[in-house]
């Protein structure tokens, strides 16, 4: 086999390896509060800082841990995936107009 198909076939897997990393770190990126589809939702991180003049649905005691679109199997994992904002990681004390009783 000569050096440069050697090469070729050792860079393949390289490049899946960097391309799947890639989209687990985007997938595995944590919401912030500046972020257009958290805003648009009134996601905050913490569920005390709700704008209740804006986002009436709120009321005490909902948080992200208790959601239905907080996916894990830890209630109290400190952050989790968030299914309507794209899987990105959100904070188990935080709150958007998307919350739905688990
Ligand atoms: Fe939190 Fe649920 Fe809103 Fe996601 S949908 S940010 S888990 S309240």
């Amino acid at each position: 086999m000569d050096s440069r198909r050697r090469s070729l076939l050792l860079a393949a897997p390289a490049a899946v390896l960097v391309f799947a990393g890639m989209r687990t770190a985007q997938a595995q990126a944590k919401v912030s509060e500046d972020d257009p589809a958290g805003k648009a939702l009134g996601y905050k991180e913490d569920a005390s800082k709700v704008d209740r003049s804006k986002f009436k649905t709120y009321a005490p005691g909902q948080t992200c841990a208790n959601c239905k679109f907080y996916v894990t199997k830890d209630p109290k994992a400190p952050m989790a995936p968030c299914t309507p904002l794209g899987g990105r990681l959100v904070m188990g004390k935080g709150w958007c107009a998307a919350w739905v009783k688990a």
